[in-house]
């Protein structure tokens, strides 16, 4: 897998200071993406485990809240496969850190019904038991929205996902309107 770059101190993508890690290698090639560069999977540089331990070193300091995984795409299937047991190895160093991934897939039909349910893929499933708050769907330029918080455009959902998985049904993140006050 390459990634395109790692932001250690980021406060635009999730809830707090974050470590976001961004993926190379997207297909969904939306209307004024943010980031085309990320569409070609060979673009920036191998995520090797010099760059895992350094990740899970930055994410170590207690003002640090989790981790943010951006794209390009990380539920690519090339992608899911190099991040999978990455955020695995995140989770269980730091339980309580929350992981937040960025989908242009939808959670329900793309990623529940087709990855997982059709599909049967062991790496998908991994993701899921380990990232807590999915922001899915593609950007659409057309309902883009400055003022909404960590996404682009209305059409996106901020998922908590042990409890849609739970409660077999989307349960949107409950900060939100905590945050917006
Ligand atoms: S899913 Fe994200 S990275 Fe991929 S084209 Fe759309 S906005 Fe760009």
């Amino acid at each position: 897998m390459k990634y395109a770059k790692i932001k250690k101190c980021d406060v635009a993508n999730g809830p707090g200071v974050r470590v976001s890690l961004f993926v190379s290698g997207c297909n969904h090639h939306c209307k004024n993406c943010f980031n085309r560069e990320a569409w070609d999977f060979n673009y920036g540089n191998d995520f090797t485990q010099k760059e895992q331990d350094e990740i899970i070193q930055d994410l170590k300091p207690e003002y640090i809240d989790g981790l943010s995984l951006l794209g390009g795409e990380p539920f690519e299937r090339e992608n899911q496969e190099g991040l999978a047991p990455f955020i695995k190895k995140v989770k269980e160093t730091y339980p309580n850190k929350k992981i937040w991934c960025y989908t242009g897939f939808t959670f329900d039909k793309q990623i529940l019904q087709e990855m997982v349910e059709t599909e049967n893929r062991e790496s998908t499933k991994e993701m899921l038991q380990n990232i807590d708050y999915i922001v899915d769907g593609r950007f659409v330029e057309e309902l883009k929205d400055p003022k909404l918080r960590f996404r682009g455009s209305s059409n996106q959902r901020i998922i908590d996902v042990k409890r849609s998985l739970e409660q077999n049904q989307i349960v949107i993140w409950d900060g939100l309107n905590k945050d917006l006050g």
